[in-house]
């Protein structure tokens, strides 16, 4: 038991609450992306003062990038005393939407009962809070330590990432021999480790079809009628044939333990907004559908693919006129991370330490920026460890725990040290 880092985090319980407190602060909200670049400022500023290097690079070109919603990121980096190893915590910084229901101001930064409120106070400023006492502590106990320790606030997490650990990722923010270790605070609870998330594929299907006057539709031909019958044939083939798909994969919640797939959206013929109040008088020559399938390490893409693509060529032989396109959106692998991973086993220790049994090992239904540093930077050490109950994130009252970031602020803190100084307890 390493007493003098303990203390030195419990030493930090007020700051970590009124970091939080700030961090909320900034309506860093996505979309538009409100108040990136003052939040990262000072994220920076906060990082300066405990000794690191901070740059700040904008997502530029990026989707949703412009004057007005600059796509701004901060990474920080402190050097050790000797070469070695480096670990980076990264966070996003953006939020979504406070939408409606709240009981206290969404942006204020309340503190109550043990607990900060505020939208992103869960997902994710108390883990990016956590994370910066931890190393604080860390860095104030061991002034000589080995390697070196990066900070990032990233931007856009909560659209795809792409203004953000992509963009650092492509310039190498996210390789070997500039980081080995990484650990993302999302809100996986204290006691968790995140080893990776299921696959996704967005696409988007449109059937075709003729324009004719509504009264008299056998001149044309109906394309809302053909996305009948595609919906129907998901419903009869593809929805049962992905319930039968389990995983081995540690999935939470259970039920996405297997295959699952989405109807996002269907629009047909002429929308409201084309012509407002008046009824459509149309036989609609369009009709688009969005799927979002996520899926499983046993699954291939391609596999994935080919369900929906053989029951539309199917239907194209079958079904008089049905015509159709797709046209994908999103492509994203599993990805899992080995539970021996050094990553892994320092954070595991951690756990044992601080709340005495052995972590839970889980893999996130949805994605987030562990993709990206897989598939982009090919640096597979990486999880996500944080404070925060996941189902709170996005909802009313979002709340973190002040227990809940110290203690996790504990475990990053013996991750740490086990990562870089090779400290076994
Ligand atoms: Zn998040």
């Amino acid at each position: 038991m390493n007493e003098s880092l303990l203390r030195a985090v419990e030493d930090r319980r007020e700051a970590v609450v009124t970091l939080t407190q700030d961090l909320i602060r900034f309506p860093t909200v996505n979309p538009p992306g409100e108040a990136y670049t003052p939040c990262a400022e000072f994220i920076g500023a906060y990082l300066r003062r405990l000794g690191f290097q901070t740059q700040l690079i904008r997502g530029e070109g990026a989707p949703g990038d412009t004057d007005r919603f600059p796509r701004t990121n901060i990474v920080a980096r402190r050097e050790g005393r000797s070469p070695g190893a480096t670990v980076h915590f990264n966070s996003h910084i953006d939020v979504v939407e406070e939408g409606h229901g709240w009981t206290v101001d969404p942006f204020a930064g309340v503190v109550k009962d043990g607990k900060v409120y505020g939208r992103g106070a869960c997902d994710m400023k108390g883990g990016l809070a956590a994370s910066i006492i931890a190393v604080d502590a860390f860095i104030a106990v061991y002034p000589d330590f080995p390697g070196a320790i990066e900070i990032s606030g990233t931007v856009d997490e909560e659209s795809g990432g792409f203004g953000g650990v992509a963009h650092l990722a492509k310039q190498g923010f996210f390789s070997k021999p500039r980081v080995d270790h990484v650990i993302i605070p999302e809100p996986l609870n204290k006691d968790r480790i995140c080893l990776g998330h299921r696959g996704v594929w967005w696409a988007e299907i449109e059937t075709k079809g003729e324009i004719a006057h509504g009264s008299m539709p056998f001149l044309g031909d109906c394309a809302v009628r053909h996305m009948g019958a595609v919906m129907h044939a998901f419903e009869e083939e593809l929805f049962p044939l992905l319930d039968s798909k389990q995983t081995e994969m540690p999935v939470v919640p259970e039920g996405a333990r297997r295959s699952t797939m989405n109807i996002n959206s269907v629009h047909g013929g002429q929308t409201e907004d084309y012509r407002p109040g008046l009824p459509s008088p149309n036989v609609p020559d369009s009709c688009r559908m969005t799927i979002d399938r996520r899926f499983l390490l046993e699954e291939s893409l391609d596999e994935v693919k080919s369900e929906v693509v053989s029951i539309l060529d199917r239907l194209t032989r079958d079904r008089d006129k049905f015509r159709y396109d797709i046209r994908d959106v999103m492509e994203v692998l599993p990805t899992m991370t080995e539970r021996n991973a050094p990553v892994v086993t320092a954070i595991a220790e951690g756990i044992r330490e601080i709340f005495g049994r052995e972590p839970d090992y889980v893999i996130s239904p949805g994605t987030y920026d562990q993709k990206h540093v897989a598939r982009i930077g090919h640096l597979h050490d990486c999880i996500a460890y944080g404070p925060g109950i996941l189902d709170l994130a996005h909802r009313p009252d979002e709340w973190v725990g002040i227990d809940d970031m110290v203690e996790s602020a504990k475990v990053m803190a013996i991750g740490m040290d086990a990562l870089l100084r090779g400290a076994r307890t």
